[in-house]
């Protein structure tokens, strides 16, 4: 018998016994619970967001960060120096995500196995990577689809003589509408919400809306609790309490929330929390004299890969990358370091600015708590090899733009950084990442529960289960000892399918 999709705030979330119950429903979630269900197993998935597809997608930009953000958007480590972001969707992170689809790169694999002693779970996942591109309907982009803003910052790496590439993507019948980042309307977004979800409900699962676990109890009892708070219809308050009883627990929420509920419920080991990456982002922005329009078409469909690693000895996945991207007007609004009547000078030139983003793999540098309220604190402390590749990659990147013909490159921190030509490379000496200073995002939380065969080294076992629970389990980017990929969504759905296949075995 099918499953079905309930909205907690609407109707009437009851006490109930299930045999497992899955916290999140983004890319870890929403896998686990299609193959736990599918291999016959009653799944309650329980969701803290609530379900946008189509017309309720409505690319506006302050509406969207409050339905499909965690936090309303406004999640930032402590220090407020990085934007945390994270969706809070039926169908997580795939709702507002970029649509980039990069698989765990062989040499992290062996990194993983040299390094951290997981060569157990590394030699077994050539396969899942294989089912994560399956599982996206993964595809290499178009050249057709490559928007003249990513063309442009082609041209500038070909003059350049760097290796690039046009990405892949999880699109079907993408419009070019340019507002992934606030969600699909044409639903084009091959994510979990229209992959794995509906064969999750096919196979019988269940999921439960406006759901917020916020304790784990009995994490070494054959049956645990989730004390689960309903939230109101906006997802704004906590409005009632009730209990899920499961003889198995897969927490999914992704890796700092995932962090948060265990430190809630006094659930793990001393790791649980630890060795937070953040994979900061920092944007950059090019001043062309011909219009752009880089708001049209995909946003993201050319990297720079010339200055990554791939297999750091010690690092695995370290160096860094660039990648062409676009906002939307509140988006790039609010990244310009602009005050009075610059900043509408600035955005009236919106068509004729493209922009890329500088990923920068992060060694372990933060950690997840818990304040007296519930609430997370996320803390972050950039080391001096993150300012130093920081600035290598806007070097890189003015550089690029430059061979391609823009008037003026604008690194976004306060005060602006502004290159106009190669001699003005210099200024980027100055540039340093001071809090509040600069703009840094977050999109590939990774760490805080790392794997370890031995509860000494790390938070979850070789199963993803939590060291000391008996079947309390975490299928999310959190157990990753070190960056997986350079985007984390095929990584996070290869893993999660290992874990659950596993998980199965375990269970007949
Ligand atoms: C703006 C942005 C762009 C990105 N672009 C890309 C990209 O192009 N390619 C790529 O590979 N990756 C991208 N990512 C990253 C990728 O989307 C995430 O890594 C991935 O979605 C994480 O999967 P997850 O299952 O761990 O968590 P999520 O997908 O975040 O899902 C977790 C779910 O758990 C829910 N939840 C959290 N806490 C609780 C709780 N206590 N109770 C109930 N529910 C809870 C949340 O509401 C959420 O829906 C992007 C991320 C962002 C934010
Ligand atoms: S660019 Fe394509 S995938 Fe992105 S929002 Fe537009 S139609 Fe959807």
């Amino acid at each position: 018998m099918s499953g079905a999709i309930l909205d907690a705030s609407r109707a009437a979330l009851l006490d109930r016994s299930v045999e497992i119950c899955i916290v999140g429903s983004g890319c870890g979630g929403a896998t686990a619970a299609q193959v736990l269900a599918e291999a016959g197993h009653e799944v309650l998935v329980l969701e803290e967001g609530s379900d946008r597809t189509g017309r309720a997608l409505t690319q506006r930009d302050a509406a969207m960060y409050d339905a499909l953000y965690m936090d309303r958007g406004g999640r930032a480590t402590d220090d407020l120096a990085i934007s945390v972001m994270q969706g809070r969707a039926l169908g997580g992170g795939g709702v507002i995500n970029a649509a980039d689809v990069v698989p765990i790169p062989d040499g992290v694999l062996a990194h993983w196995e040299r390094r951290f002693g997981l060569g157990e779970m590394t030699r077994a996942l050539g396969p899942y990577r294989e089912r994560a591109l399956a599982d996206l309907r993964a595809s290499r982009i178009d050249e057709s689809q490559v928007n003249e803003a990513n063309r442009l910052l082609r041209a500038g790496a070909q003059a350049l003589g760097w290796r690039g590439e046009v990405m892949m993507h999880n699109r079907r019948n993408c419009g070019g509408l340019g507002t992934c980042l606030i969600g699909c309307p044409l639903d084009a977004k091959q994510g979990p919400r229209f992959v794995a979800i509906p064969a999750a409900l096919s196979a019988g699962a269940n999921f439960v809306l406006r759901a917020r676990a916020v304790r784990i109890e009995g994490a070494t009892q054959a049956t645990k609790t989730v004390v689960c708070r309903v939230l109101d219809s906006a997802g704004h308050h906590e409005q009632g309490e009730v209990r899920i009883r499961a003889q198995h627990v897969i927490v999914a929420a992704s890796a700092v929330s995932s962090a948060q509920l265990l430190l809630r419920s006094g659930v793990g080991n001393e790791h649980v929390g630890q060795h937070l990456m953040l994979q900061p982002q920092l944007p950059l922005v090019a001043r062309f004299a011909q219009p752009v329009r880089a708001f049209r078409g995909i946003p993201q469909s050319f990297a720079i890969t010339e200055f990554e690693q791939e297999a750091h000895p010690e690092h695995g996945l370290w160096g860094f990358r660039i990648e062409a991207v676009m906002g939307t007007p509140g988006i790039v609004g609010s990244l310009l370091p602009f005050v009075g009547a610059k900043g509408p000078q600035m955005m009236a030139e919106y068509d004729h600015i493209a922009a890329a983003l500088l990923l920068i793999p992060d060694a372990p540098s933060g950690r997840v708590s818990v304040l007296p309220s519930g609430r997370v604190r996320v803390d972050y402390t950039a080391r001096p090899d993150l300012l130093e590749r920081a600035r290598a990659a806007v070097r890189a990147g003015a550089k690029a733009y430059l061979a391609a013909g823009a008037v003026e490159v604008l690194v976004p921190v306060v005060p602006p950084i502004v290159i106009r030509s190669l001699a003005d490379l210099e200024e980027v000496d100055a540039l340093d990442l001071r809090p509040a200073t600069a703009p840094l995002l977050s999109a590939h939380q990774q760490g805080t529960l790392r794997f370890a065969a031995s509860p000494r080294d790390g938070a979850l076992d070789l199963g993803g289960r939590v060291h000391g629970t008996t079947g309390v389990y975490v299928f999310d980017s959190s157990g990753f000892p070190s960056s997986a990929s350079s985007h984390t969504m095929t990584p996070i759905l290869t893993v999660s399918r290992y874990l659950a296949d596993r998980l199965v075995a375990s269970l007949t």
